[in-house]
């Protein structure tokens, strides 16, 4: 490896020399954010990924629920061509007799025998 004695130092961002102090690495403020930004950006991708696949999951259960009721039986079927992705909920409850409920925020679901789902919304606290 060869270690280079560099005179005039370079930005990380935009590779323009700096002048000034010798301990600087950015030109200026923009290129400082814009270089954080952009090392955050795949984890920040992720996070919004994964809020919109939640938010879309929560649509498509609101969708299958009637305004006037609190539950509704639908096929397995149906919510996977909608789109729901299983994998994705925010919580988890497991009643007395052991049957999980899996929510995304205030909607959730059970399955039920033989490829059926029971939708539930949430009460209100
Ligand atoms: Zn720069």
């Amino acid at each position: 490896m060869i270690i280079q004695s560099n005179p005039t130092k370079q930005c990380i961002a935009c590779e323009k020399s700096i002048k000034g102090r010798t301990d600087k690495r950015f030109c200026n403020d923009y290129c400082r954010n814009s270089y954080n930004n952009q090392l955050k950006a795949p984890s920040n991708n992720l996070v919004r990924n994964i809020n919109h696949t939640l938010s879309k999951n929560r649509r498509i259960l609101e969708s299958l629920i009637q305004e006037s009721e609190q539950m509704a039986r639908v096929k397995k079927d149906k919510l996977i061509q909608l789109g729901y992705r299983f994998r994705y909920n925010t919580h988890q409850y497991i009643n007395p007799k052991g049957s999980v409920y899996y929510y995304c925020y205030d909607f959730g679901y059970i399955f039920l025998e033989k490829e059926w789902c029971l939708i539930i919304r949430a009460e209100q606290e």
